[in-house]
């Protein structure tokens, strides 16, 4: 297609569409004709039919045809220009208009006829319009034929304006990516009916029908869509099949030797998961694989074994965490464990001295180190590894795709394990995630009591602390969690404090500590130790401890203002208690009255530990965008298609991807193009 010139410009699209009107469409994405055939309407409006305005009633949406019997500009109590229309059938109705240029004044002269539509109100005078769409119409002007589309649209840019070029788009027959046979065999109508369809309803479609979205037509858009992000994540996958690196081969010989000085067997869920892990860190081409468990399901076992593979391949291993209080304790937890097995691990953070900084980076820089652990101070820094083998990436859902990126531009490709307790949802792990292999450990270790998890109005406060004094005497430990502030950092530590001062003077008999974000690390490990000591009975703590912390002899947690939590967070800071052998418990202390949001999520937290149902919940109170965060922002939405409703889709769609990347490559590519342009690089990963 061949841009033609207008006022010397190019159009980016096959007409001509003039610069101003080009940068608009841009800000929506729209640079291509197949964009603006895309650009599904949000909703319809139905104008096909005239209402008299005695059948009128507040609330509806209608479009009538008046003549105005009265036109004022009024000054109380602001500006306006109000109008008094009578239709055919004598109704009378007022129309307000906040804002108006003069020419609308000079438009609506009385005796001049128009079709209004807009939502009717109640008003103080009678039946009112504010703001109503109009044109001016005789008795002989058509009604359109069918449904008027609604486009999401951009300001500056009229709807009027949007319907123009989207219908001009559509002049042009639109080629069906698949074919015919395929598409009867899964139900789904043609390529062009559907766009049209959605375009330009005829009269009679079901409204209903197409804003649930259930309409055969959407079905067909939703499928294609979710065909292409899978073609997209396979092709991106079968790119990294082209990468080569190390292989790391198992050797069976350090990670027999941990595993017989481990005190316990691995569960069948880890042994499952280090069955997957371990062929596929012996492949040539880099491993990119998450491992998947509940909270406390032992994963970092697991992780611990896939570096001992790589260091008995000669190669260093990175272990990596979202925090330093989490990366110190891995750290902790395995330097000795790996020492023992005759490995060097060495420490980096961005709170370290400089000096010590330095000399780790030399150590891992000249080898001398076999397992780094750290925060992502691992990959910010200018510092490099002698052979890099394998990257173990805990907590990955905290890391930014970002990051994710940065890392693999250090050296070459190295075999990657992240680790996530934030279970993914089938759907979503079929989607977004699609360019990763999984691997799951759905059973906790054995000997593990149940949490029993209670909710409690703040206004029992008092039998709260009554129950952790009994606890903590009991030589239990107990977790304060306070509330979370999002809007003020400061605010949060304040109320940490506050928190700390008023439990100290209300439980005098017990030894309280505080944790929170702005402490220094130093203060914090030392905190974190008296607490894993048992020295500590109380520990006040901001959601730092929100990931990875594990202390067996605590088994009480109390939250406060749990209602304006998340519900991956709660369920992540309840997982710290249930650790050991004692019975534990999860108070969330919530204020009255509770928003629908936060009741509905303290049912569920309240009645699943499962954190697959739980982020099963998560996903339909919230949606995938949500889910997978900000942070996963550099993925590619859906526009259409809904991983919850489309569930049904999203699994022919990836059978569909498999048979036609083998058997049809050019139908791929042709559709992956149609659908995402230029931008399905960031499908991949
Ligand atoms: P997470 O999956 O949340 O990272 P961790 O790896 O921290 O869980 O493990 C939680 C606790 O369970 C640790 O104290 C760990 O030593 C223990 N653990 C791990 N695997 C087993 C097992 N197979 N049997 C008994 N305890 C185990
Ligand atoms: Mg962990």
């Amino acid at each position: 297609m061949k841009a033609e010139k207008k006022n010397g410009a190019a159009s980016p699209f096959s007409f001509p569409v003039s610069p101003a009107l080009t940068v608009k469409l841009a800000k929506l994405g729209l640079t291509r004709d197949a964009d603006l055939v895309l650009h599904i309407p949000l909703r319809w409006e139905d104008e096909t039919r005239l209402t008299p305005i005695r059948d009128l009633l507040p609330g509806d949406t209608a479009q009538v045809q008046a003549t105005v019997t009265e036109a004022a500009i009024a000054y109380r109590p602001r500006r306006m220009l109000t109008l008094s229309v009578r239709d055919a059938g004598g109704g009378v109705l007022g129309i307000r208009f906040l804002h108006f240029y003069p020419s609308h004044s000079k438009l609506f002269q009385p005796g001049e006829t128009f079709r209004f539509i807009g939502e009717i109100r109640g008003g103080f005078l009678g039946l009112e319009m504010v703001h109503p769409r109009f044109v001016k119409a005789g008795d002989d002007t058509p009604l359109p034929s069918g449904l008027t589309p609604v486009y999401p649209t951009t300001a500056g840019l009229g709807q009027a304006a949007l319907r123009k070029v989207v219908a001009r788009a559509l002049e042009a027959p639109i080629e069906d990516t698949l074919p015919a046979n395929w598409l009867s065999k899964l139900q789904l109508p043609a390529l062009d009916t559907s766009i049209r369809t959605l375009h330009q309803p005829p009269a009679d479609a079901a409204l209903a029908e197409l804003d649930a979205h259930r309409h055969p037509a959407w079905q067909r858009l939703a499928f294609d869509e979710l065909l292409a992000q899978q073609l997209s994540l396979a092709a991106a996958r079968a790119q990294r099949r082209t990468l080569t690196t190390q292989p790391l081969p198992a050797q069976q010989r350090l990670t027999a030797d941990f595993l017989s000085t481990l005190p316990f067997a691995l569960t069948a869920a880890q042994q499952r998961a280090w069955e997957e892990i371990s062929p596929d860190l012996a492949q040539p081409h880099p491993m990119r694989r998450l491992l998947q468990g509940d909270v406390g399901s032992g994963k970092t076992v697991v992780a611990a074994l896939a570096c001992l593979q790589a260091v008995e391949n000669g190669l260093q291993a990175a272990f990596m965490a979202p925090t330093e209080i989490l990366a110190e304790q891995h750290a902790k937890k395995l330097t000795p464990l790996f020492e023992s097995l005759g490995l060097r691990c060495a420490w980096i953070s961005g709170s370290q001295r400089k000096s010590a900084r330095t000399a780790a980076w030399q150590a891992v820089a000249a080898g001398e180190a076999d397992v780094v652990f750290g925060t992502h101070a691992l990959f910010q820094e200018a510092g490099s590894f002698r052979n890099l083998g394998l990257v173990v990436v805990d907590e990955q859902h905290r890391f930014g795709v970002g990051q994710r990126l940065a890392l693999m531009q250090k050296g070459s490709e190295p075999h990657q394990l992240m680790m996530s307790a934030t279970p993914i949802p089938r759907t979503l792990a079929m989607s977004f995630f699609a360019d990763l292999d999984v691997s799951t450990i759905d059973e906790l270790p054995p000997g593990r009591t149940p949490i029993v998890t209670k909710l409690v109005s703040a206004a029992r406060r008092d039998d709260v602390l009554a129950r952790v004094r009994e606890a903590c005497l009991e030589g239990g430990q107990t977790y304060w969690v306070c509330p979370l502030i999002e809007e003020s950092e400061k605010l949060q530590l304040q109320t940490a404090e506050d928190t700390h001062a008023a439990l100290t003077a209300q439980l005098p008999e017990l030894n309280i500590g505080l944790v929170h974000g702005r402490l220094k690390p130093a203060e914090k490990q030392a905190v974190m130790d008296a607490f894993q000591a048992g020295d500590i009975h109380l520990l006040v703590a901001t959601t730092v401890i929100e990931v990875g912390v594990d202390v067996p002899n605590a088994a009480l947690m109390v939250i406060e203002h749990a209602e304006r939590m998340g519900l991956a967070q709660l369920h992540q800071l309840r997982g710290r208690v249930g650790r050991g052998s004692r019975e534990s418990a999860c108070v969330l202390l919530f204020e009255t009255p509770l928003s629908e949001l936060a009741r509905a999520r303290l049912k569920v937290i309240f009645e699943s530990t499962d954190g697959f149902e739980i982020a099963r919940q998560d996903l339909l109170l919230r949606g995938p965008g949500e889910l997978l965060g900000h942070r996963q922002s550099g993925l590619p939405m859906l526009r259409f298609a809904d991983l919850e409703r489309d569930v049904e889709l999203l699994e022919a769609a990836r059978e569909l991807a498999q048979r036609c990347l083998k058997q049809h490559p050019e139908i791929a590519a042709r559709h992956v193009e149609r659908w995402l342009g230029g931008r399905q690089g960031l499908a991949g990963s």
